[in-house]
């Protein structure tokens, strides 16, 4: 067994390299952010010219790249959002679209005022778009749904985060009608406490695609965290506040399951014709 002493050298050198990495990027941000600064004063004092022959084509490829890049993930988003058309190689730069455009129209909508929830709410309506402009259809066992443990009855004292079986069905929150859509549809239904336990059912599971619910912060971050596997998200209703006592909209869930599924695997009862998902409120 591993003495106080050792023990204790190992959480302090734990500590040192995590807090080593902090502070070595917070210098190499700091150090980009003052060159930025410096070069936004020094260029036009000097001029291109003073500083290289080539300065000047040089800053022109580089700015001209990045513009090209804003604006075809832009416009790409923007067409693929109304029409459902790609531009080509659009699907490549949905991920800089997810992970850039989000942190970044959070600040901007900060500056006018606009609440967290409304711009995470309409990333994730965006988001639905393009998973359902994708227009595939998955087995079952490709397929995971993926709850808060926010809707299990805040009374109940079963466990259900290693199981969610675990449930008596009594019907006093939505995880009897959850099961009972998994039971139907033959897709695997979990629960998790959490961002950490999400990602490690979803490393286990391995689906090809999640249908999510959860609230507008969770659901922006996870949609964000799973990127490039896509994330069909749906908000819980919260009637009595966050976190607490929260429920399913089990019929939106089941029409997202039915445009997701392939019909081959529907089960025999069910209406086969083609089906729209509501959208994000
Ligand atoms: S439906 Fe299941 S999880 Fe919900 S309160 Fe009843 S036994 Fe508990």
């Amino acid at each position: 067994m591993a003495s106080n002493k050792t023990s204790k050298r190992y959480i302090s050198a734990e500590e040192t390299s995590s807090k080593g990495l902090f502070l070595g990027l917070v210098a190499v941000t700091c150090l980009f952010i003052c060159l930025f600064l410096v070069s936004l004063w020094v260029i036009p004092y000097y001029g291109f010219d003073a500083i290289h022959p080539w300065a000047k084509w040089i800053a022109g490829f580089v700015i001209g790249s990045a513009l090209t890049l804003v604006l075809w993930a832009s416009i790409g988003l923007l067409l693929n959002a109304t029409t459902g058309k790609y531009l080509p190689f659009f699907k490549k730069l949905r991920g800089v679209s997810v992970k850039l455009f989000l942190p970044v129209m959070t600040l901007i909508g900060r500056l006018f005022g606009i609440s967290k929830n409304k711009i995470r709410s309409s990333f994730i309506r965006v988001n639905n778009e393009l998973v359902l402009s994708e227009a595939k259809t998955y087995k079952p066992d490709q397929m995971l749904m993926l709850m808060p443990h926010c809707l299990q009855n805040s009374r109940c004292k079963i466990r259900l985060t290693y199981n969610v079986r675990n449930c008596k069905r009594c019907g006093k929150c939505s995880i009897a009608g959850l099961l009972e859509l998994s039971d139907k549809y033959n897709i695997h239904l979990a629960v998790a406490t959490g961002g950490t336990i999400a990602r490690r059912i979803v490393v286990e599971r391995r689906p090809k695609l999640i249908l999510a619910v959860a609230c507008q912060r969770d659901l922006a971050s996870g949609i964000q965290d799973t990127y490039p596997l896509p994330v069909f998200g749906i908000l819980n209703l919260r009637p009595h506040g966050p976190c607490l006592d929260t429920l399913v909209p089990l019929d939106h869930l089941e029409a997202a399951i039915r445009r997701f599924l392939d019909s081959d695997y529907y089960p025999e009862d069910v209406d086969r014709s083609p089906i729209s998902v509501p959208p994000v409120e």
